[in-house]
């Protein structure tokens, strides 16, 4: 069931990330229409170098573009992105209104870093961090690091973008991909000005599909990384899988681990936990009518197919009203003239007309030899009782192997509480030894202290 399970989240696992749009080629497309020349247009409208504008942005919800000197550590401009002019920007600001976009901004090979920042949001502190040296930055390396650049002005890599690793942004509080789109700016002067154009994605953000998958419940852990390799921790169940690519050819990796408690809770939820309830709730039926029947074969005359007579508990005893004791009558001669197979074959064919006769709520039961017992339920009186014993006496079972009707001698008491089985029994067989003495082929049953028997006797049998 477990690894059922585990075949199951995995096959999830496929499905998700099958369906998991590649967000990379999505951010190469939002990044051919953004065109960085209208960043700096932007600036110079609003500010010149003699006379700082340094306007602090006002209003929780506004977007505003600002300029941070890399060498100086100095932020030059803040500009709030109210103004007409400022709908230059408009590509910026929509595409910064995605909710997995945390920054725009643009690095410029005379070191300014201009860029955009969402609501709420303050200057990166990530951005203080950069080291003064361009040529260290890993991205800029990757495009401007080369010999060949600075004389044909071609990129070191033809790659579409640089995909940084997945780093945590302490602006932000949140893990974020960097894409760095490289370009070339013409500037009015003549001197070439070039620089990357970076796009901080919020990994939980535009991964929210594949790391929190399930409704219900989800793996412990969630990552998603450059890196094929990641510790699994101990006792966790951990999947991993490549699920896009960057232009470049670089592999992300999902990853989804489970700790055992976790797999346990998900292997309740799951399909598989439901089929094997059921699996096991048919089981237990199957069981139960299999013991049920071996137990009834453990306790079945093999002859008649009626029970044998240790089924007879005090309980059973007491569930009824009356309990008749049977015994066929002669039939030691039947044995003896008609062979010990007729004899057999008359037992079994009692035992069938005993059952056809009596109401499903009575039992017969195989006493011995050819003694058999009947418990009677649901019989009010006497009188009941007598009706019922009487049309069994009037009803005497011929069988083609025999030219006489098998008849029977009966005794019958009122089943009472105080009765022990072997009591019961008793009282049955005393009466019983009445009829036999009696002419058989009857029934006897107390009136008061009396015996009575149910079939009239002829006078001259009664004398
Ligand atoms: P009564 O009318 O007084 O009851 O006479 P009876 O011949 O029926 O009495 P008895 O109890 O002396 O004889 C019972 C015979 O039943 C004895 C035994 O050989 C025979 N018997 C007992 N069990 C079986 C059996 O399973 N198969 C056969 N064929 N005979 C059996
Ligand atoms: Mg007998
Ligand atoms: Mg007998």
């Amino acid at each position: 069931m477990f690894y059922y399970t585990y075949l199951n989240v995995q096959h999830d696992m496929d499905l998700i990330t099958a369906k998991q749009k590649n967000v990379f080629e999505v951010f190469y497309q939002r990044a051919k229409i953004l065109e960085v020349e209208n960043i700096t247009r932007y600036l110079a409208s609003h500010y010149s170098p003699r006379t700082p504008t340094h306007v602090l942005h006002n209003g929780p919800d506004t977007d505003y573009l600002y300029g941070y000197d890399l060498r100086n550590q100095q932020r030059f401009a803040d500009i709030p992105l109210q103004s007409p002019a400022a709908n230059i920007l408009n590509t910026f600001r929509y595409a910064l209104s995605y909710p997995e976009v945390v920054n725009i901004y643009t690095i410029w090979n005379d070191y300014r870093l201009l860029g955009m920042v969402a609501d709420h949001n303050v200057l990166p502190t990530k951005l203080a961090q950069l080291k003064v040296d361009l040529i260290t930055q890993p991205a800029w390396y990757h495009y401007f690091g080369c010999i060949g650049f600075a004389a044909n002005r071609t990129f070191c890599s033809t790659d579409e973008a640089y995909v940084s690793d997945i780093e945590f942004d302490n602006f932000s509080m949140r893990n974020t991909i960097t894409m760095y789109f490289p370009f070339l700016h013409q500037a009015r002067y003549g001197v070439a000005k070039y620089g990357l154009l970076g796009i901080d994605i919020a990994v939980d953000e535009a991964f929210q599909d594949v790391l929190r998958p399930f409704d219900t419940v989800n793996p412990t852990r969630t990552s998603i990384s450059f890196n094929a390799a990641e510790p699994c921790y101990r006792w966790h169940l951990c999947l991993n899988k490549p699920f896009m690519r960057t232009k470049a050819g670089e592999d992300l990796y999902l990853k989804w681990s489970y700790s055992g408690l976790d797999f346990v809770k998900l292997t309740l939820h799951s399909p598989a936990f439901k089929v094997y309830l059921i699996v096991l709730l048919l089981g237990m039926v199957a069981w139960k009518q299999l013991y049920q029947r071996l137990r009834t074969l453990a306790h079945t005359d093999h002859l008649t197919r009626l029970p044998r007579r240790d089924i007879l508990t005090q309980r059973i005893l007491h569930e009824h009203d009356y309990l008749m004791l049977l015994d066929i009558d002669n039939f030691k001669s039947i044995n003896d003239r008609h062979g010990h197979t007729v004899g057999d074959a008359a037992l079994a064919a009692f035992a069938q007309h005993l059952r056809h006769n009596l109401r499903k709520v009575d039992s017969a039961i195989r006493w011995g030899g050819e003694e058999f017992l009947v418990l009677f339920r649901g019989m009010e009186d006497d009188e009941m009782m007598i009706h019922s014993a009487a049309r069994l006496l009037d009803r005497p079972l011929r069988i083609p192997e025999l030219p006489a009707p098998i008849t029977f001698s009966a005794g019958v008491i009122r089943i009472r509480d105080y009765l022990t089985v072997t009591e019961a029994v008793h009282l049955a067989d005393e009466l019983l030894y009445h009829v036999k003495q009696h002419g058989k082929h009857n029934i006897a049953c107390y009136e008061g202290k009396t015996i009575r028997l149910i079939r009239p006797l002829p006078d001259d049998a009664e004398a």
